[in-house]
């Protein structure tokens, strides 16, 4: 047994680069080859070597309809089985600072992921920056930003359409998931004929979502959330962003020529992401792939301390 390690580390030592690329190589094959695509694999393979001779990795994630279903309840929709303890593990394995990136409000993800340690999460498509220690920053919104809003929700409230509503710092969106096609579109149409004059009077962006239409403060949108997160990183940190949505567009574009861009949706559509992954399958596999970099990477670390050692001395 003692041997094989040794075996092991010195081979290690030799050619750690196509060692490693041979593993992830096996690794994609073994955990994903029913369920990832050829054209996914391979692009793969190149980003798991470099974030596994990497000390430090970035993994930011859209929620709704990426880590979690789309339901009607949204109070209760939770990740996709197995998405929250993969996630967990990243994140305890402590190489990976896993960032969330949601249009809802920052708090209300914490209880519906349910990790610990708690990752970052910017809230109302960055408004809001929930650090991990707790601490919440937004900035503040101006009396024409306020007040626009206020317009919203009265408009909202002469249309009797308040128990559909969210109601976020900064934002108010409209729900009509579970809805029929017919009555989805009955009330798209009736909310922005107000919010679009009020939109105009106010400087407020209206955004179409799948599943629902925002009024909300042009102060940030995710691809704001991703350039101040990078900035203050190292630019050689790999880096990726998965999301499902138009809202996560700016966020791919704001990731070009940083990180892998995933979208990650049960069917493909147009989008500045370069990979595509269906969930929960290949999200999972994804994941997974991540962590299995990780911590290969790591226990090739303590194969190679003894070796360093002895060329130290
Ligand atoms: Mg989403």
């Amino acid at each position: 047994m003692r041997r094989r390690t040794r075996q092991r580390s010195f081979a290690s030592c030799t050619t750690p680069d196509l060692r490693f690329a041979s593993r992830q190589k096996r690794a994609v094959k073994k955990e994903g080859s029913n369920r990832l695509r050829p054209e996914v694999e391979s692009q793969l393979v190149s980003f798991l070597q470099t974030l596994a001779r990497s000390s430090q990795a970035v993994l930011l994630l859209d929620y709704d309809g990426t880590l979690a279903p789309f339901l009607a309840d949204r109070d209760r929709a939770y990740p996709y089985p197995g998405v929250a303890l993969l996630l967990q593990e990243i994140v305890r394995n402590s190489r990976t600072r896993a960032v969330v990136v949601s249009g809802r409000d920052a708090g209300e993800i914490l209880p519906l992921l349910n990790i610990h340690p708690r990752p970052e999460v910017w809230g109302v498509h960055g408004l809001q920056r929930l650090r991990t220690n707790g601490i919440m920053e937004m900035p503040r919104l101006d009396d024409r930003t306020l007040n626009g809003l206020s317009d919203a929700d009265r408009w909202l409230d002469y249309l009797q359409l308040r128990h559909v509503a969210e109601f976020k710092a900064g934002s108010i969106a409209v729900h009509w998931r579970g809805l029929s096609e017919s009555e989805a579109e009955d009330i798209r149409s009736r909310v922005l004929v107000g919010w679009r004059a009020i939109a105009e009077n106010s400087g407020l962006n209206v955004l179409n979502f799948d599943g629902g239409v925002e009024i909300r403060s042009p102060q940030a949108n995710k691809g704001d959330a991703v350039r101040a997160f990078l900035s203050e990183i190292n630019p050689d940190t790999p880096a990726a962003y998965l999301g499902d949505d138009s809202t996560d567009e700016s966020a791919f574009h704001a990731m070009q020529g940083r990180g892998l861009t995933i979208l990650v949706r049960p069917t493909w559509r147009e989008t500045a992401a370069q990979l595509w992954l269906k969930p929960p399958e290949e999200l999972r596999d994804f994941l997974g792939l991540w962590l299995k970099a990780c911590a290969e990477q790591d226990a090739f670390n303590g194969a190679h301390a003894p070796t360093i050692s002895r060329t130290a001395r």
